[in-house]
């Protein structure tokens, strides 16, 4: 009997060659009907025997196209129109409860073979791709997903491009960047002030390929913004891009022409291969080789290497000519955002690069690398952004309105959301200057506008002077702020879907505490309706403030200070700290810590590395966020092993919290560097220290409350021995450990939790604050510490 479905597709189901895929399978069953793209679903109706119709819906879910994701299928019995034929139909307008946008997707297997093949019509073409693969986010002004709505829509389709782009059996059939040499996008290289050198889209590359090998620096425009680019075997150029960017030492990223020559300069394992040459291609920090012929200054102090393959074509072909290990940074000039405009980029980078390397296909919305790091035998991901974003996430309940929640200051990224779903930003960067906070402004804007969300309610950090949180009101007359430890670990609970009580050991660098002062070595009793603080590392001056963080060696000081006064200068173990500081430092320091003079409490764990770090001499001047610990951590690592005995420390209970004490800690550290025991056996020591602190520390609160899940969150876990240690030992004693993989342990993981925050928090309570716009409160700072 003749029957009619309606089928409604949801999840990422558009760009993704999803509407070719069903016209293949309905044209096979010799089924009628058409199918669309909705906003954010794909709305199919097909006609023909019942069941031939439940083969259809069993099929489409089974042999779905690879770089889609179905979140639900949802069918409907509706009168049939005795049509003859299937057929695509153009996209409609109507909106719908969830927009999907595509991510960009990397150069795809058949697109490369394509690429390298002499006899192909796109041979060598830097902008070949295809319905797997290509731009998407970064090109798109508005849903639906179709050129028009792209920065493609200024290229004709050349009539054999036309042809594939409307053949339902080609492989570019309704790809929306479909291009050729003929007519579509083109390359051409600039001198530093902007002046064109040639113009020949293949010759500039092969140019700019052979400049490289020179030793020059070349600005190259990519998918979400412009890399800087040089030979990383060429010390003397490593040298010159560190200097003319004012980046001592924060590592570079590499680029490797291909997995041959990628095996050459890291340690990889199958697995950590497939993360490379996935759809999202992130950056990944693996183990540096011996021998590999890298410049020590791409990553000075460090025994990782943050690799990628080339993502985008015009990546494979420079790599045909260029040194076959490129440095691949971020094009922008310290702490601004990246830039992805060319007049922009000439304008902030030609003090920096020698060349540029143009293209005009134009970058809508930026979107930097992403970066993962391998840790317990799973990706971890520490920056979120190109190839990740702007996929979505599914949040514990439904919201009470539309929501905007802006993350926090350092590592920015925020986050969008309705009823149950919540999409997070790409990596917005630090949140300090006018730019950012322009570029963070544009970015919400652009989100807001293809999601078709409208804020009525804006989410922020409880830190009073944090730019965010101005920006929060400035969006929304309602903002609630979250505190900063407690949205981790929710991010943390939000990726792994787990609403239950758990313990939330939230290690970082500096969040605004309830109390005022800053917080950074929390566990976190984390129930649905808020959270109490039921341990923290113990309280200490940081003195001098901002001047503390970017010189461990004030912080080293100052905490031996707090423990020791006037014996600092005689005991033995600290003579070479209290060397290597200025007289001035030396004088003014010790004032500082005895009158509480800026000198602001802390638990930060952060900071504890940090001064560790000085004090065993390893790092005294932080250049970049995170420095200290790094290089504590790399200073450990030849040295590991888990069984290494503890240094002292000690535990004890007041007003209602664990206070995890780690002065005998310092002292313990100062009598051994003293009798002149090995630094690195030391870090591995303190490593293995700040576990048992943990392990000790959900030991006594589960048998305190009975719960026995752990979250491990917080910058401070993106050290791999910490990580991996801590989940050994509390596996050991039988605790279930949730810890990132898809949200970023840092604080590019915060504006998630505290969307989260909103969405359990009490929802009447919240729907009448929304109404009178008088709730003066947070959600969170209702729940007192015990
Ligand atoms: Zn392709
Ligand atoms: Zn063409
Ligand atoms: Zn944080």
């Amino acid at each position: 009997m003749l029957k009619r479905f309606k089928v409604k597709v949801t999840g990422i189901v558009q760009g993704v060659g999803f509407r070719p895929f069903v016209f293949r399978l309905a044209s096979e069953l010799g089924l009628s009907g058409y199918v669309m793209n909705a906003s954010g679903s794909v709305e199919i109706e097909i006609e023909g025997e019942e069941q031939k119709l439940h083969f259809f819906v069993e099929r489409l879910r089974r042999e779905a196209p690879p770089l889609s994701k179905i979140a639900s299928v949802e069918v409907y019995e509706v009168e049939p129109l005795f049509e003859n034929s299937f057929r695509i139909v153009c996209s409609e307008t109507a909106s719908q409860p969830r927009p999907v946008i595509p991510p960009d997707v990397a150069l795809c297997p058949d697109c490369l073979r394509e690429l390298n093949d002499p006899k192909d019509r796109r041979f060598l073409y830097p902008f070949i791709n295809c319905t797997n693969c290509g731009p998407r986010f970064t090109i798109i002004f508005r849903l639906p997903y179709d050129r028009p709505n792209t920065t493609m829509a200024r290229f004709k389709m050349c009539e054999l491009c036309e042809y594939e782009y409307h053949n339902p059996k080609d492989r570019r059939f309704h790809a929306q960047p479909n291009a050729c040499p003929a007519c579509g996008p083109r390359v051409w290289l600039s001198d530093e002030q902007g002046k064109v050198i040639c113009s020949e889209t293949e010759k500039a590359v092969r140019l700019a390929g052979e400049l490289l090998a020179k030793g020059y620096i070349i600005a190259i425009k990519g998918l979400g913004g412009f890399h800087i680019a040089c030979d990383a075997r060429n010390q003397e150029s490593v040298k010159k891009l560190r200097m003319r960017k004012c980046r001592p030492a924060k590592p570079f990223a590499i680029m490797c022409r291909d997995e041959n020559e990628l095996t050459k300069v890291v340690e990889v394992e199958e697995w950590e291969m497939n993360l490379l040459r996935s759809p999202q291609s992130p950056i990944v920090l693996l183990p540096h080789k011996e021998g590999s012929g890298i410049a020590p200054n791409v990553a000075p102090n460090n025994l990782y290497q943050g690799v990628m393959l080339p993502y985008t074509p015009l990546h494979v072909v420079l790599m045909r000519y260029s040194p076959s290990v490129l440095v691949m940074t971020s094009g922008n000039i310290s702490d601004e955002p990246i830039c992805f405009r060319n007049e922009e980029a000439i304008k902030r980078l030609s003090g920096i690069v020698d060349f540029f390397l143009f293209h005009d296909r134009d970058i809508h919305i930026p979107c930097d690398d992403s970066v993962v790091r391998p840790m317990a035998g799973e990706a971890v991901v520490i920056r979120r952004s190109r190839g990740y974003v702007p996929t979505s996430f599914e949040l514990p309940r439904h919201l009470p309105a539309p929501a905007l929640a802006v993350g926090a200051d350092l590592k920015n990224t925020f986050c969008i959301a309705q009823d149950n779903w919540a999409v997070l930003s790409q990596h917005i960067g630090d949140v300090e200057n006018f730019e950012t906070c322009e570029y963070m402004r544009h970015a919400i804007n652009h989100l807001c506008n293809l999601l078709g969300v409208e804020p009525a309610v804006s989410i922020c950090d409880m830190h009073p002077r944090y730019h965010t949180t101005q920006l929060a009101k400035e969006y929304c007359e309602i903002s609630f702020p979250v505190q900063h430890h407690y949205a981790h670990v929710l991010s943390c609970m939000v990726e792994h879907g787990v609403y239950e009580p758990v313990i939330g050991v939230a290690f970082d660098g500096t969040g605004y505490g309830i109390d005022g002062t800053i917080w950074g070595g929390e566990i976190l009793l984390c129930e649905l309706n808020g959270f109490k603080r039921l341990g923290h590392l113990k309280q200490m001056p940081l003195a001098g403030g901002e001047a503390a963080i970017r010189k461990p060696i004030r912080l080293a000081f100052a905490y031996a200070w707090e423990m020791l006064g006037e014996r600092v200068f005689t005991l033995g173990g600290l003579e070479s700290l209290v060397e290597r500081l200025s007289s001035d430092e030396r004088r003014i320091i010790p004032l500082q810590v005895a009158r509480r003079l800026n000198s602001p409490m802390n638990t930060s764990m952060g900071r504890l590395f940090d001064a560790v770090s000085a004090l065993l001499g390893i790092c005294d001047v932080s250049t970049y966020e995170g420095q200290a610990a790094v290089e504590l951590e790399m200073a450990a690592t030849p040295a590991w092993d888990i069984d290494v005995k503890p240094l002292r420390f000690n535990m004890y209970w007041e007003k209602g919290s664990i206070v995890l004490d780690h002065r005998p800690t310092l002292l313990h550290l100062i009598e051994l560097l003293s009798c002149g025991e090995d630094r690195r056996q030391l870090a591995a020591r303190f490593h293995v220290t700040v576990i048992e602190m943990i392990v000790n520390a959900c030991q006594e609160l589960r048998s305190l409350t009975g719960v026995n899940k752990v979250a491990l969150t917080g910058g401070v876990f993106q050290n791999k021995l910490l990580l991996e240690g801590s989940i050994d030992k509390l596996e050991q004693l039988g605790f279930d450990v949730l810890w990132h993989h898809q949200v970023p342990p840092n604080d590019g993981g915060i504006a998630l939790g505290q969307m989260a925050a909103l969405a359990l928090a009490d929802a009447k309570l919240l729907t009448r604050a929304i109404i009178s716009k008088t709730f003066q409160t947070s959600p969170a700072s209702r729940v007192k510490s015990a």
